[in-house]
């Protein structure tokens, strides 16, 4: 699809050229669709923790003011304002072994946070800290993690490599039972569960993945004592990395370092887009004004939802695609349009940009075929955008063999030492899985965090087809209990934005609770049944664009669920609808003194 562009004006395309970029996007995403859909993927759990031992202690049968599921920057953030609203014994619960959610399972080399990292990082300000990078690696956010969980005193009452099995409602008392794998059973006024989107690691149902004798392990759970802190004992191995989504493209760089020889199995190329990672200056952090970080997070929202801003604070990959990004976040770019108008325009600005990315693969990969392969065709939301200014170039290394298995649907098979697409078979002594996470599978959905409410309803049944609350909060039947996430609320790129949003929501409605010695906080069977219409009503229609997606996560290895559930006017709407709720008497109609 290139052509030289006239400088200053954007490239025009002729209806034919569109014709057939549309025709080559639908062969490639043809090319990589596998009947069996979700069911392609293993259901392991992973219960070993690499990074902290599991240590024995007696089970606890006391009574909290609030236990929190997750130790994510959900639960913390949860935390935080619970603290702020008086409560003094909170319980955070986590399997893993410490707090910080997805930066304490992910510890692979190379592993940073892509969002830039004053806006990504929660409560800069309240914690005392200016990060050193752009975009922070791991280590730094868990660490501020850490922090966090210090200055807000929730430690004290935490119970690590644990798992909630049950919660259970006691109208009586007004309380919540809780039991967990550990044999704690204590009791609770509220309950917050915060158990993230992407926890539970997946691994490929690759046929013979379980006869393969060499080492083998997923991203998100680093072997350090086979690998070297440093990678030094990977010197003398061939390593295959299954994968190149986003913790494939920063994980490959660092193992292509250090390996004997890297296989890279690639199944759907990445967009790789420019990284530009650079530390932040102090002298910087010493201007910055009270008020600094919610300033520039409301400026990011602002923009990554397609609404105007003066100006850019951040000015980075995420802020130049907002138009991009409409079709999965929602947004309210160019409302003036028709939507005729504003799809031609979306699916130029879109070809723009991979054509740009493609361009790109060329200008930094000297192997033509090489090239060839790592150029993605598709539209640019249809996967998760990355960056990285190492990726690209590791495929110039001679120790590195990128292998395509796209007409096989991925890796074909596993005998005790080789991975094989096709009839090729790579003989390796290490397999690392970077292969991502089931998505939006929490405890609660799964089932495996049942939830008994008033009359021991479990909270499945009551919301039968899908999710029923409040502002994505809170159910009718199960008083004091409140959900953070992604559910029937509005998402951003700058998740930890929304998580701080929904956070001091709860914490305002408890401290409101408190005042008034309110027992229970409730919506009515009504108010829960006109936010689903909300719900219903508003969500974003993108399911002609998801569905003509190549497979991913996104759209549910190209078999996208018909309905969405997020509220369509985006996060920037809801968090202005949360504060005017609490304003102007919300808390009416969820307290209640009996
Ligand atoms: P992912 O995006 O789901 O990528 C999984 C990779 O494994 C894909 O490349 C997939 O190929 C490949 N794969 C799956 N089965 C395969 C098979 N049988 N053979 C060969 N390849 C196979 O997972 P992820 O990279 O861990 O990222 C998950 C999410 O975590 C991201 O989207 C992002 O939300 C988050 N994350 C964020 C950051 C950050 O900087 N903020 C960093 C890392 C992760 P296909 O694409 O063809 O399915």
């Amino acid at each position: 699809m290139s052509s030289t562009p006239i400088p200053g004006q954007p490239r025009r395309y002729r209806p034919e050229e569109l014709e057939a970029l549309r025709a080559k996007y639908r062969q490639e995403r043809d090319r990589r669709i596998r009947p069996e859909g979700l069911s392609q993927y293993r259901r392991d759990r992973y219960a070993t923790d690499p990074y902290t031992e599991r240590t024995d202690r007696a089970p606890v049968t006391d009574l909290m003011d609030a236990v929190v599921i997750g130790g994510g920057f959900g639960g913390l953030l949860a935390g935080a304002r619970l603290r702020e609203a008086g409560l003094q014994r909170i319980r955070m619960i986590d399997e893993a072994g410490d707090v910080g959610g997805t930066w304490y399972w992910n510890r692979y080399p190379g592993v940073h946070c892509d969002v830039e990292s004053t806006v990504y990082l929660p409560l800069l300000e309240e914690v005392g800290y200016v990060p050193k990078w752009r975009y922070a690696p791991g280590e730094e956010i868990r660490q501020h993690a850490v922090a966090i969980a210090k200055r807000f005193d929730l430690y004290a009452d935490a119970l690590f490599h644990t798992r909630v099995t049950e919660l259970r409602w006691g109208d009586d008392a007004a309380q919540w039972h809780v039991t967990t794998d550990r044999g704690d059973r204590f009791r609770t006024r509220y309950a917050v569960i915060s158990s993230g989107t992407l926890s539970q690691p997946k691994l490929p149902g690759i046929p013979g993945i379980e006869t393969f004798a060499g080492h083998t392990f997923h991203t998100s759970r680093w072997d350090h004592a086979y690998t070297g802190d440093d990678l030094g004992l990977l010197a003398d191995k061939r390593v295959a990395v299954v994968g190149t989504g986003a913790s494939g493209i920063q994980v490959i760089p660092e193992v292509a370092k250090a390996a004997a020889h890297l296989y890279v199995f690639q199944r759907t190329p990445s967009t790789v887009d420019v990284r530009d990672n650079r530390p932040i200056d102090p002298a910087w952090g010493e201007t910055l004004k009270p008020g600094w970080q919610r300033e520039r997070m409301e400026n990011f929202l602002t923009i990554v939802t397609g609404d105007h801003a003066d100006e850019d604070l951040i000015d980075d990959g995420w802020t130049s695609t907002a138009r991009l990004q409409r079709h999965m976040l929602t947004g309210t770019l160019d409302p003036t349009l028709t939507d005729e108008e504003r799809a031609y325009l979306d699916e130029l600005a879109d070809i723009r940009k991979m054509d740009e990315i493609r361009a790109r693969v060329d200008q930094v990969v000297e192997d033509p075929d090489t090239a060839a392969k790592l150029k993605p065709w598709y539209r640019y939301m249809c996967k998760r955008p990355g960056f990285s200014d190492l990726y690209l170039e590791a495929f110039n290394r001679p120790d590195v063999t990128l292998v395509d298995t796209a007409d096989s649907g991925g890796i074909t098979r596993m005998t005790g030492s080789t991975v094989a697409v096709g009839d090729e078979e790579y003989e390796v002594d290490c397999v690392i899985f970077a292969t991502g996470f089931e998505v939006g599978v929490s405890g609660v959905i799964s089932g495996t965090l049942p939830v008994l409410g008033r009359g021991g309803t479990p909270l499945l049944g009551h919301w039968g087809e899908g999710p029923r609350t409040l502002h994505g909060f809170y159910s009718h039947g199960f008083p004091n209990l409140f959900h953070l996430g992604s559910m029937q609320n509005a998402a951003s790129v700058n998740f930890t934005h929304v998580l701080q949003e929904q956070a001091t929501h709860i914490g305002a409605v408890v401290a409101e609770a408190t005042r008034r010695g309110a027992r229970r906080i409730e919506p009515t069977a009504d108010a829960e049944q006109a936010w689903v219409d909300v719900i219903r009503e508003t969500a974003p229609d993108n399911y002609a664009f998801r569905a003509e997606c190549t497979p991913g996560y996104y759209n549910s290895e190209g078999k996208p669920r018909p309905l969405n559930n997020s509220f369509g006017p985006g996060p920037a709407v809801f968090h202005d609808l949360l504060r005017r709720w609490r304003a102007e008497g919300g808390m009416d109609e969820v307290l209640s003194a009996d």
